[in-house]
């Protein structure tokens, strides 16, 4: 079942696995997470687990979700990029971070789901699009932060150009057969500094629109 009681087991484990950031703890504890499951999946909502959503896809655990977060250091100033709209969950905790979230799905119908939960939610600040994350949003760009919820084997050059100077990207680097590293990507004025965050596994970035 999806009780109060779940959700706060949930937001304690987040942080006994050191996620300290109070306000985005509390984002998380805003944001529905059984809004964002299929039907069958419901009861799961506040289990610490990564869930399918549809089209082979999957909503990422929440302790991926909250790391990546805590890592994007936004404020509400912060105008933000994401590729993998997914379900719509990490941008709505993102919009209620951020000044405005641009966000990218190839999948149509998924988008059209995440987009009828946004206004659900009444998250006025999310600007959705159908397409391929891989070219990002030249129109918008530069972004502060981007945030890549499906895996490359490298930062794609397009999106690093994207990225405002003192933004930060976060992308899981790796292939879908060998061990991916969420990668936090800093952009100064002289290159980029690169860190590794942790292991994980994600659906793999794929171009183009999908035909759905
Ligand atoms: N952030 C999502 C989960 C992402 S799963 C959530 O909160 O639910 C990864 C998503 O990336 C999938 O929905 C997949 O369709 C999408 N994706 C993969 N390659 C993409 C691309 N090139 N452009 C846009 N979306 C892409």
């Amino acid at each position: 079942m999806t009780t109060p009681a779940n959700k706060a087991r949930l937001i304690l484990s987040l942080r006994s696995a050191g996620i300290t950031n109070i306000t985005v703890l509390s984002a998380i504890e805003r944001i529905p997470r059984e809004y964002f499951v299929p039907e069958t999946f419901r009861d799961q909502s506040y289990e610490n687990i990564a869930l399918p959503i549809g089209y082979g896809q999957t909503l990422s655990q929440p302790l991926v979700v909250a790391s990546m977060i805590e890592a994007l250091e936004v404020n509400n100033r912060v105008k933000l990029l994401e590729l993998g709209t997914g379900s719509g969950y990490h941008a709505s905790i993102l919009a209620l971070l951020c000044r405005r979230v641009y966000t990218i799905e190839r999948h149509r119908p998924l988008l059209a789901e995440a987009e009828s939960r946004f206004k659900k939610l009444d998250l006025n600040n999310i600007t959705t699009k159908a397409g391929d994350g891989m070219k990002g949003w030249p129109e918008q760009s530069p972004f502060e932060r981007i945030s890549v919820t499906a895996a490359s084997d490298s930062p794609p050059s397009v999106l690093l150009e994207q990225l405002a100077i003192g933004g930060i990207m976060i992308i899981p680097i790796g292939g879908p057969d060998r061990t991916q590293v969420l990668t936090k990507i800093r952009r100064t004025e002289q290159g980029f500094d690169t860190e590794d965050l942790m292991k994980v596994r994600f659906v793999p970035l794929v171009s183009g629109l999908a035909e759905n």
